[in-house]
């Protein structure tokens, strides 16, 4: 496959597409021209959006910002290598294009702490909880109303955000009581998110940064990712709302319908490949080193920084009460890590005095990090996945092994497997007392139900079960016939 024949396709170029793919022209600008007779509606013919009122939440938002000052932007955050020891100097700006550290490691955003904790925890707590439920721009998104602690330099500008995060955090009364004995159940369900699964989060925040690379003239000519389905479609997207060019490459046969029609309609250059994700992976590895396409997968720690901010979002949920277990489904193993640092953050920074203990369910067709905890963290193998329902975490060499360990061994951490029946019962079962979950989640609650059934989690512990993704034709309703579920 020769890979610079990519930049040929039509999708895939940042120059303006022919008149035939113009868009029909804006529904505002039709009212505007319409409007433009009357002498006392001058300003609603003006060509700048920005002084016609409600067009522009850019400009709306700076005017409320000089009337509601937020706080001084001295924080700063840059590239360390992951879990250097505090000799290391290696570090790089958020705007140089690096994905690895100089050894190969994997890279973290690390924030300037000292600036953030010149601010004590209840200010944190208040601002935040000061931004939930407005449109004010871009502070109406449940990752950016956390802005200082997620990409405190980016001007709101360059933000490409759908206001994601904020999502519901329920109480799954029912399910808890009768088949867990167990008060506290509680269900975050992340996926209630635009494309459907929580990679908004992360995405939403390296678009941005793309966005931004772009306007600074970085040689960024588009974005590509390997994905199971939901990172291509949270790609395809951000970028195609920000006019970026975007590039995944998917395993043939192994994603769901939803997830590959996501890609397609966004116009994403989609490319379907006959092997597994984790040789997806390895080919957009080797594509974006060479060619200036930029790496949109977990590797690239931004992603993790937009992640983290559903964990922050948990504890302001409880009213900064911190719950005793976060369970979450894990593949490529981001996530996992995305939650510790989350929740880490907020205790360093004193919103709260303690952290969750931390449990990542894997597919028992899907589980070099369950082989690995099982054997005490002595010898770590990358297994070759299986099928399983949970395709979204169908992963054999997950990316970011590491972080995962240092996840859960700073959190007490415990790593559970499911089988496909045990996750199909309990898919099963969550549905029958009027939740409508997918299989992934179906993972998570077989390791909580393993969790009840050994008593490690006891009856009246705090739970929180993080649901990834909302999938809705095509799990709810495909699957489960030909599953013949019902
Ligand atoms: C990505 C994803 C996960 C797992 O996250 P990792 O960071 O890959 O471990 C779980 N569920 C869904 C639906 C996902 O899309």
């Amino acid at each position: 496959m020769a890979a610079s024949s990519f930049l040929q396709y039509p999708h895939f170029t940042s120059k303006p597409r022919s008149s035939s793919h113009v868009k029909p022209t804006p529904h505002f600008l039709l009212i505007k021209a319409s409007s433009s007779d009357n002498p006392s509606n001058a300003t609603a013919s003006s060509p700048t959006p920005a002084t016609y009122k409600g067009c522009n939440i850019r400009e709306e938002a700076r005017r409320h910002s000089l009337t509601h000052p937020q706080p001084d932007n001295n924080f700063s955050a840059k590239y360390v290598p992951f879990n250097a020891g505090p000799t290391c100097s290696e570090s790089y700006s958020l705007d140089e294009i690096v994905y690895r550290s100089q050894s190969g490691g994997l890279l973290d955003v690390q924030h300037d702490m000292s600036a953030l904790k010149a601010f004590p925890g209840s200010y944190w707590r208040s601002l935040f909880d000061s931004r939930v439920g407005k449109t004010t721009w871009p502070y109406g998104s449940g990752v950016w109303s956390k802005k200082e602690w997620v990409l405190p330099e980016i001007s709101s500008d360059d933000i490409v955000s759908a206001f994601e995060g904020n999502s519901n955090l329920f109480w799954a009364e029912r399910f808890g009581k009768q088949f867990l004995n167990m008060n506290e159940l509680w269900v975050k369900h992340c996926g209630i998110s635009h494309t459907g699964s929580f990679k908004d989060l992360g995405m939403t925040v390296l678009v941005s940064q793309v966005n931004r690379l772009r306007k600074m003239n970085k040689p960024v000519v588009g974005v590509g990712c390997a994905s199971t389905g939901d990172t291509s479609a949270a790609l395809s997207a951000y970028c195609a709302s920000a006019g970026i060019p975007s590039i995944v490459f998917l395993p043939a046969n192994k994603i769901s319908m939803a997830q590959l029609v996501q890609p397609i309609a966004n116009g994403a250059f989609v490319l379907s490949i006959d092997t597994d994700f984790d040789g997806c992976m390895q080919l957009i590895r080797e594509v974006t080193a060479e060619l200036p396409i930029y790496l949109a997968n977990s590797l690239n720690s931004l992603r993790l920084e937009g992640q983290k901010t559903a964990a922050i979002e948990i504890l302001q949920q409880f009213d900064w009460e911190v719950p005793d277990w976060v369970i979450v489904p894990g593949g490529n193993l981001g996530n996992i890590y995305a939650f510790y640092k989350g929740f880490h953050m907020c205790k360093e920074l004193g919103l709260v005095d303690r952290i969750p203990r931390l449990v990542c369910a894997q597919a028992a067709n899907a589980n070099p990090l369950y082989l690995y905890y099982k054997s005490g963290w002595k010898d770590f193998k990358p297994v070759k996945a299986n099928s399983t329902f949970a395709s979204a975490i169908q992963i054999g060499d997950p990316v970011s092994i590491d972080r995962a360990v240092y996840a859960l061994q700073n959190s007490n951490g415990i790593v559970e497997e499911a089988t496909e029946e045990e996750l199909m019962d309990a898919m099963a079962q969550a549905d029958s007392t009027g939740m409508f979950i997918c299989p992934h989640t179906g993972v998570a609650l077989t390791a909580l139900i393993k969790l009840r059934d050994s008593g490690v989690i006891g009856p009246t512990d705090r739970t929180v079960v993080v649901v990834s993704f909302k999938d809705l034709w095509y799990w709810m309703v495909v699957e489960r016939i030909s599953h013949s579920l019902f």
